[in-house]
């Protein structure tokens, strides 16, 4: 299956794969035309760049102008793993790939089937999540083929991604860095190694342009509820209807909730939190009765960062 995937990346196919954070839709990330073809796959907006995924430190700086001295640390520090690094692109990048910028977003991933693919291929893979645009990233295959079945060459099944939210992504071309997006490694983790991130400029040009289309959404309407565990319970009793409301909550939060029976357990931490929040946003999306989903989340340490901002993201509508 992998030796296959390997040739089919080779030769301009499309692979959805699994990583440690969740399934990529790779292609040849040195091949113009193959690149393209995620685009279209997913319905992704040309101006929303791609992460390539190397198999080593090498492979991405081969990719790259210069190499940062924030690089090789974090490289050092923590790849293979779940953090991307914006780099100069080299010449050798097409355009496509990043969407026009000059540089390239690079990612080497510690799940063992990327990584049997990666070496496989022999040729650097440019993989955003393998959803169609818009949508809830996918952690199983099963997700994968919902929304690109027929549109992909092969899907590879390595059974649910672990992290469950995409990787955290550090522009190192300025200094300091920049966390462009929060992820699936902690930005504390990252600090501790570079010292303190800096945010994005607001109203600037845009540096990472995904940041600014809606995401990770299903089709039911999301209300993020941004309150702690203790004081959630009450309002969503006092706001939500429970025949009609899936709810996706800490464990503490169900606990108290049992007549809303169609309901997503986060578990008892950000680590859980994030591996079920995707399929959860998927699951309670089948659920016809579901007319409107409330995620309740409010912790920024660790992964909870990151999942704030995928509920921010999928949001139509925040309850503070
Ligand atoms: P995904 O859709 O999960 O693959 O995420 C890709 C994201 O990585 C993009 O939406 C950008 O936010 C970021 N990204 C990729 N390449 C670059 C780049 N060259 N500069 C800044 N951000 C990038
Ligand atoms: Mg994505």
């Amino acid at each position: 299956m992998v030796r296959r995937a390997g040739r089919l990346l080779r030769s301009g196919g499309l692979v959805a794969f699994p990583t440690e954070t969740v399934y990529g839709l790779g292609a040849n990330a040195l091949d113009a035309a193959a690149a393209a073809r995620i685009f279209a796959a997913k319905g992704r907006p040309a101006d929303n760049p791609l992460i390539v995924h190397v198999a080593d430190g090498e492979e991405a700086a081969a990719l790259s102008l210069a190499w940062p001295a924030a690089a090789v640390r974090l490289v050092r520090a923590f790849w293979p793993g779940p953090l991307t690094l914006v780099v100069p692109a080299s010449p050798v990048v097409p355009a496509v790939v990043r969407a026009g910028l000059p540089t390239v977003a690079v990612r080497c991933p510690a799940h063992p089937v990327a990584r049997a693919l990666l070496r496989a291929a022999r040729v650097p893979v440019a993989a955003p999540s393998a959803n169609r645009s818009g949508r809830p990233s996918p952690t199983t295959a099963r997700a994968v083929a919902e929304d690109l079945d027929g549109r992909v060459d092969l899907v590879v099944d390595g059974g649910s991604a672990g992290i469950g939210v995409e990787s955290t992504v550090v522009d190192v071309s300025v200094s300091p860095a920049v966390l462009l997006r929060p992820g699936g490694l902690p930005r504390e983790d990252i600090e501790a190694v570079v010292g303190p991130l800096v945010e994005p400029t607001p109203g600037g040009p845009a540096r990472s342009p995904g940041m600014k289309y809606r995401h990770y959404a299903p089709d039911r309407p999301v209300v993020w509820l941004r309150r702690s565990p203790a004081e959630a319970a009450a309002v969503v009793r006092a706001r939500c209807d429970p025949a009609a409301t899936g709810v996706l909550a800490p464990t503490a939060v169900l606990a108290a909730l049992p007549e809303y029976v169609h309901a997503v357990d986060l578990g008892p931490s950000a680590e859980t939190a994030a591996q079920r929040l995707f399929e959860g946003l998927r699951r309670l999306d089948r659920i016809p009765a579901v007319r409107v989903i409330v995620a309740v989340w409010d912790s920024d340490r660790g992964l909870g960062l990151a999942i704030g901002n995928r509920l921010a993201k999928a949001a139509g509508e925040v309850w503070t």
